[in-house]
């Protein structure tokens, strides 16, 4: 509706004064970016009915099924991957230039939050039999820090 026909950010907009079918000053990030960013954000991987909790409070309305259909492309341009712990199928991040697995990871038993742990806690390649290692899935069990520092709750 711009009369001028200059883009819009000569003007600055109020808060709420953002027009329908202009550009708005801050693009509604695509679901995509949102799992991206949650992955990113997490401690370690996520089921897919976390990462869809964690999305919907930025992006309402985010379907299930749009997750899974994300998380599916995200995995075929390995940008996340799955891996499997006691919990079931989790995702997570795939680091640059690394292998799949070549990290354990903690599960806490209190309020089931995975966690990465540093590769060093397991080197295959420190293995004194010579095995080729194409990947490992190794989970720690136990109470993770937040746990340990909440104490338990009392019912008086
Ligand atoms: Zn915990
Ligand atoms: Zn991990």
């Amino acid at each position: 509706m711009g009369s001028s026909g200059r883009q819009a950010g000569a003007k600055v907009l109020g808060p709420g004064e953002a027009v329908l079918g202009q550009t708005p000053l801050r693009r509604r990030s695509l679901p995509r970016d949102r799992i991206i960013a949650v992955l990113d954000e997490a401690p370690g991987p996520l089921k897919a009915d976390e990462i869809w909790a964690l999305a919907s409070v930025h992006r309402p309305g985010l379907s299930i099924a749009t997750v899974y259909r994300v998380l599916k492309q995200l995995m075929a341009d390995e940008q996340v991957r799955a891996v499997t712990l006691p919990t079931g199928t989790q995702y997570e991040r795939c680091p640059a230039g690394g292998r799949p697995h070549d990290h354990p990871h903690f599960l806490c038993r209190q309020c089931q939050v995975a966690y990465d742990l540093p590769s060093v806690l397991f080197e295959p390649q420190s293995l004194a039999v010579p095995f080729q290692i194409d990947a490992y899935e190794l989970t720690l069990h136990g109470l993770c820090p937040q746990c340990l520092s909440t104490p338990p709750r009392i019912n008086i």
